[in-house]
């Protein structure tokens, strides 16, 4: 660890790196030859439920939920170097629940709410997704122009949505949709819970994406709620779906700095071993700097991420932060990747090896929770606001 933890965090930490290389480690070669002959990045069904069985047992299991939830309430630094250790692997594996979305109920869902949907969800009986990108508003999501409107004491909703993941294994969906057009992002966009089987609710297609993933679009036709179903306040839900992409872009931040360790330690020691024109790898000086260049990055990016991490621990506002941790160490990630591919010759483009699976999922990393550009654009915003 970069920074101190208590010594229960550090067993935690622990644990899970004893779980990451005795359980998740041995099943790469079964999820890469499922990737290697055209299908998902996934698990069957059997291994996921031995992994949660297991997890259950060990305690790993609702470990950022609220205690009174059966949660461990763990900070987030400690949540991010668990992600960093999980992701150091390519088999497809959390803790239940999947953050994001469970902070941004623990920020605004109602009591009746929290009963109905984040108790199970944050126990991993319940699954859920969150649907902002829009054909027409994806990096600028204050575009978006699913409606929902007021009518004889409900809300009826249309419009449509596009790329969203985990869609079919969902028990709900939190859907983004304007109920003030002249207002926007600033008191107009509403967050709606919506449930499986929900009439109007429509998976219109699914989209096979690089790296194995697959995401969905929907048709949202007269889909009638309650207002039960209206999660936080009418208007005031771009302010808690900015946080909730926050938690993710974080937690990217840790799983590229957990990617980039993998293959670092892959190239030093394949360098180590082997021999072209007489010297071994490692002997060269082109490669000695791209061992020297990813060790230092990482340094750099496990920092910044731990720096957000405890910002975020103290209440702090960490939204530039955390746009900076997700360009920084997504393209970190990227290059040191694609370095230990290169060192690894004709081996590393093999799909009997994780490097591919790796480059393609950090090449979705550059778009998804906001395009590098974009991201870029408000550093940058933010930063020329500071010498006016
Ligand atoms: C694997 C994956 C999973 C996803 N899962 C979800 C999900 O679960 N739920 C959900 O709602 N959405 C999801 N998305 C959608 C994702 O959030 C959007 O794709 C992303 O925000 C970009 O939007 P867009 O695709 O419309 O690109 P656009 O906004 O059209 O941008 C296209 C490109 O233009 C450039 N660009 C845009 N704005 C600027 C700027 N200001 N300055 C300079 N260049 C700029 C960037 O290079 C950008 O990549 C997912 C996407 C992927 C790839």
């Amino acid at each position: 660890m970069t920074i101190d933890v208590a010594e229960e965090h550090r067993m935690i930490i622990d644990l899970v790196e004893k779980f990451v290389d005795n359980e998740l480690m041995p099943l790469e070669r079964a999820v890469m030859e499922r990737e290697a002959s055209g299908e998902p990045v996934s698990l069957i069904k059997e291994e996921e439920a031995t992994l949660l069985e297991k997890c259950k047992k060990l305690g790993l299991w609702a470990l950022d939920a609220p205690e009174p939830l059966g949660g461990a309430e763990l900070p987030t630094t400690v949540m991010l170097a668990i992600q960093e250790r999980l992701r150091r692997t390519v088999t497809p594996f959390i803790f239940p629940p999947d953050s994001p979305n469970l902070h941004m109920l623990m920020d605004v869902a109602t009591p009746e709410q929290k009963e109905k949907y984040m108790r199970p969800y944050a126990q991993g009986e319940m699954k859920s997704c969150i649907a902002i990108s829009e054909p027409g508003a994806g990096g600028d999501p204050a575009q978006m122009r699913t409606r929902a409107v007021r009518e004889r004491g409900e809300w009826v909703i249309n419009g449509r949505k596009i790329w969203v993941s985990n869609v079919p294994s969902s028990d709900f969906v939190i859907l983004m949709a304007v109920t003030d057009p002249d207002k926007g992002a600033r008191g107009g966009i509403t967050a709606f819970i919506v449930d499986k089987g929900t009439a109007g609710f429509n998976i219109e297609r699914e989209i096979p994406m690089l790296g194995g993933a697959r995401t969905y679009e929907l048709a949202i036709e007269d889909l009638h709620l309650k207002d039960s179903q209206v999660l936080g306040e009418v208007g005031q839900g771009f302010a808690p779906m900015q946080k909730r992409l926050t938690v993710r872009r974080l937690e990217m931040g840790a799983m590229c700095v957990g990617i980039a360790s993998r293959a670092l330690q892959m190239m030093c020691e394949h360098t180590q071993q082997r021999e072209t024109f007489g010297q071994k790898l490692s002997d060269r000086q082109a490669i000695q700097w791209w061992i020297a260049d990813a060790a230092t990055k990482i340094h750099a990016a496990r920092l910044m991420v731990m720096d957000a991490g405890q910002k975020q621990d103290r209440g702090e506002d960490v939204r530039t932060v955390a746009s900076m941790v997700k360009v920084f160490a997504t393209e970190m990630a990227t290059e040191i990747v694609d370095q230990a591919m290169q060192s690894f010759g004709a081996l590393g483009m093999a799909r009997e090896m994780p490097f591919t699976i790796m480059s393609q999922r950090l090449r979705l990393t550059r778009v998804y929770e906001g395009p590098s550009e974009v991201h870029r654009m408000v550093i940058a915003r933010r930063t020329l606001k500071e010498y006016v």
